[in-house]
């Protein structure tokens, strides 16, 4: 594959004219602890043509940016996903300090790709709500950094021009929120396992050698939810947009984690359902003669990893 490097706005610091580096949505620290094969690749299953040498990787983030985030991947992976791993029950090894930062990292990528990649939720309501958390994650994340790297501010000034009534609350709320410190008001995280979630062992089983994430909200609009799931954990970010309901008496019950961890199952539910619809046409791609020779040369002297 060529390595042809491509010059643009880096996603995170949005500084301009700068290298972008192939970025996983997902780490690729992730994708290697999935495969059972050490030649094995991945494929698009919503588009089973599409295959991945060890994830999906696209022109984001600038080098300092990626490297920023490899810290908190290689800290995730190590105090918390190999415990996980190594204790092969569907039991949550303990939190450590910090492990909020990993989280976000990822939830931040999957709901950027999902809203400037592939232009998701375009034209509906709830796109202003999804843009707003991108701002707030992407601000958050920018503040935790302590490499130095010069930020550029998220939006260009208005200058003098004459504004309307609405115009001038937007502005005067973009100024609040350009001068005040990001506090994850609203957003939390969680970590659950699919028992948790009541999944039966075959369920596990069956998405054991699925990797996913993407962003939804509840049907009543309340809830924005951003999660992933691969070795039988859901990994979510939950935002409760204060802007349009009021939160502030209910707080621990609008984050109750059964509440969550219910919606959670409805989603993964519905997911699978679209899993089960696209399996036959999957089948018939993997069954053609093509497809089959290219497999059986693949891995008929790989190593299998687990
Ligand atoms: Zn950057």
């Amino acid at each position: 594959m060529s390595k042809k490097c491509t010059l643009g706005k880096c996603a995170l610091c949005s500084r301009e004219n700068i290298e972008l580096m192939k970025s996983h949505i997902i780490p690729k620290l992730v994708y290697t602890r999935v495969k059972t094969y050490e030649n094995a690749r991945f494929r698009n299953y919503f588009n089973f043509n599409q295959i991945y040498q060890d994830g999906e990787k696209k022109p984001m983030l600038c080098h300092d940016c990626e490297e920023f985030f490899s810290k908190y991947e290689v800290e995730f992976t190590n105090k918390f996903l190999d415990k996980y791993l190594a204790l092969n029950n569907q039991t949550l090894p303990s939190q450590y300090d910090g492990i909020q930062n990993y989280i976000l990292t990822v939830s931040w990528r999957i709901l950027y790709d999902d809203l400037f990649v592939y232009n998701s939720f375009d034209g509906t309501y709830m796109r202003t709500t999804y843009e707003l958390l991108e701002k707030r994650l992407r601000k958050y994340l920018n503040q935790i950094r302590t490499d130095n790297i010069e930020v550029k501010t998220l939006n260009e000034p208005c200058g003098n021009k004459l504004q309307s009534f609405g115009e001038m609350i937007a502005s005067y709320e973009k100024a609040i929120y350009e001068s005040s410190l990001e506090t994850l008001e609203n957003i939390k995280t969680y970590i659950f396992t699919l028992k948790e979630l009541g999944y039966s062992n075959e369920i596990i089983k069956l998405l054991d050698r699925f990797i996913f994430g993407y962003c939804y909200n509840t049907g009543d609009l309340k809830k924005y939810i951003i999660f992933t799931s691969y070795k039988g954990l859901i990994i979510a970010t939950v935002f409760g947009n204060n802007r349009i309901i009021l939160i502030p008496n209910n707080i621990n019950d609008f984050f109750n984690s059964s509440q969550i961890k219910n919606s959670l199952k409805q989603e993964i539910y519905y997911m699978l359902e679209q899993t089960k619809k696209a399996y036959s046409k999957n089948q018939e791609i993997l069954n053609s003669n093509n497809t089959k020779e290219k497999l059986k040369n693949r891995y008929k002297n790989a190593k299998k990893l687990r």
